[in-house]
């Protein structure tokens, strides 16, 4: 996407996690967790891929996209279709997008990256870093990394 930037990606993450999971130091029950609400997210929202999941080899996995940001205000927060997002960049100034991987097979979920959309980015004048998104992706990427240490 055009506007796109400030990308954070997670695949290191993502590569500790499963070779915790190959060492044995963690358990399949500690990753695959998603819960009720991004699983509907990835029926009702998510983006199909033809990637298989890591960890079950028997479903495709699913992205899910949540937005983050004040301009956002009640939809804060909620699944969109990558579709919607363009749109969206086009309306508001700022927001964060948080990507999660979901396999809806065995539960399986990390966050895949984050990025920040939004008219701010064509015209170069950002002011850089918002915080108030990192809570966000329902704590993913925060368990993930403290896994790591
Ligand atoms: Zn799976």
């Amino acid at each position: 996407m055009r506007t796109q930037r400030q990308v954070v990606d997670y695949s290191l993450q993502k590569r500790a996690v499963l070779r915790e999971l190959l060492a044995g130091r963690v358990g399949t029950y500690d990753v695959c967790d998603a819960s009720p609400y991004l699983k509907n997210a990835a029926r009702f929202h998510g983006e199909p891929t033809d990637r298989r999941c890591p960890i079950c080899r028997s479903e495709n996995l699913t992205l899910v996209h949540y937005i983050y940001g004040d301009e956002l205000k009640q939809s804060a927060g909620q699944a969109r279709t990558l579709t919607e997002l363009p749109v969206l960049a086009m309306t508001l100034r700022e927001f964060q997008v948080f990507v999660v991987e979901v396999c809806l097979g065995c539960d399986w979920n990390h966050l895949v990256e984050q990025y920040l959309l939004g008219r701010d980015g064509l015209t170069g004048d950002s002011d850089g870093t918002n915080e108030q998104g990192a809570a966000g992706a329902e704590g993913a990427g925060r368990r993930r990394r403290e896994a790591q240490r």
